[in-house]
């Protein structure tokens, strides 16, 4: 195994908040994994956009399969390593449970409604506050009660800490990186959503093959290689063949970049991967130009485009109508939501509280409380 000197070992984790008796057979990092798995939060995903909302297609990801995606990529990726498979499953299956309804507009309009109170919202802290608090599984402790590594990870899932930033963090060794384990989930996620989008958009007819092979060189050769190999295939069977190459490449790309740069840095072990100043989960420099040049396709042909813009605005709309409600109408609220207006500031429970909802229940919740609204009639 190219890196297995590397791999995070599961004995020397630092464990968890509330100490516990080991598991006759499973260990820690199998245990995280298990307990997300039967978290309310972790079912939610099912009713949660990724991108395209259902409703046009019954094939679209929603966040539950897309993250089902990363943690197939993920495992993939530390499994070639040699690094440890449960631990970097546990933190595929958890990195996006902080997700409000409506994917970014959503958690977009969050940020800005907090903001106006001084405070912000991001979907990385709120999955901590849910596995920490919000979870109410388990009669000895708050929370799901993760092992240190697995809470580290979603802290620093997709940027490092700076000692000081956000006081909350600090005992999460701001100073360090994370270890390869959770480093690789970032870009294992953006491999997954690369793809994914391209597949969806494709299917919602908003490009052609073409012009993802106009637009992405590395698409492009694997493209023209396809037409060559199946000349008979239909331009649609090409384009998933295609695309199934593509996803090898950068899984293939991720894997050589990061044993090139581990080699370069020269690091030993899991401690010194920790220390060095960079993270070592990196692209091969030709598979970072192509994940750079599908993000920009993508932004340019799928999110930019005039039937997701108009979604995002609806969806932004009725978001900041609904947080307006909760906070003129705190009765609204679940009686357990408004015990803790008692002590908690009114815009930080109403944020928690929308931040939980599925689109589903938004939808449901919306109609119910502000019936004849302009954006419930659009929507
Ligand atoms: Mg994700």
């Amino acid at each position: 195994m190219m890196l297995s000197g590397l791999r995070f070992p599961v004995e020397r984790s630092q464990g968890r908040r509330y100490p516990e008796p080991p598991h006759p057979y499973r260990n820690p990092f199998q245990r995280d994994r298990d307990r997300i798995i039967h978290a309310r939060a972790f079912r939610r995903l099912e009713a949660k956009t990724q991108v395209f909302t259902p409703g046009l297609s019954d094939h679209f990801r929603n966040r539950l399969t897309h993250t089902i995606e990363v943690a197939q990529i993920a495992r993939t990726v530390a499994s070639a390593l040699g690094l440890d498979e449960d631990l970097t499953e546990a933190l595929a299956l958890v990195h996006d449970v902080g997700h409000p309804p409506f994917a970014h507009a959503g958690e977009q309009e969050l940020d800005r409604q907090m903001r106006r109170f001084g405070e912000h919202f991001d979907h990385n802290q709120h999955a901590l506050r849910i596995v920490e608090t919000f979870e109410q599984r388990y009669a000895r402790f708050p929370g799901l009660n993760l092992t240190f590594e697995v809470r580290e990870g979603i802290v620093k899932h997709s940027r490092d800490l700076e000692p000081g930033q956000l006081p909350m963090f600090d005992e999460y060794l701001p100073e360090l990186r994370p270890p390869l384990e959770a480093q690789l989930i970032d870009l294992a996620d953006e491999i997954a959503y690369n793809s994914a989008d391209l597949d969806d958009g494709f299917s919602a007819g908003m490009f052609q093959a073409e012009d993802v092979a106009g637009h992405v060189p590395e698409y492009g050769e694997i493209f023209e290689a396809a037409e060559t190999q199946f000349p008979g295939a239909s331009e649609r069977e090409r384009f998933h063949e295609s695309l199934r190459q593509l996803i090898d490449a950068l899984v293939s790309g991720l894997i050589e970049g990061t044993v090139a740069a581990a080699r370069a840095a020269g690091v030993r072990d899991h401690s010194e991967v920790r220390a060095y100043p960079k993270r070592l989960v990196v692209f091969t420099p030709e598979t970072g130009a192509a994940d750079r040049q599908l993000k920009e396709f993508l932004s340019r042909f799928v999110y930019s485009s005039e039937a997701l813009s108009e979604e995002r605005a609806r969806s932004s709309a009725m978001m900041a109508e609904l947080f307006q409600f909760f906070l003129d109408h705190p009765d609204a609220l679940p009686s357990a939501y408004q015990r803790r207006m008692a002590a908690e500031p009114p815009y930080r429970v109403v944020c928690d509280y929308i931040a939980g909802m599925t689109d589903v229940f938004f939808h449901r919740t919306y109609r119910e409380l502000l019936p004849g609204s302009q954006s419930s009639t659009l929507a």
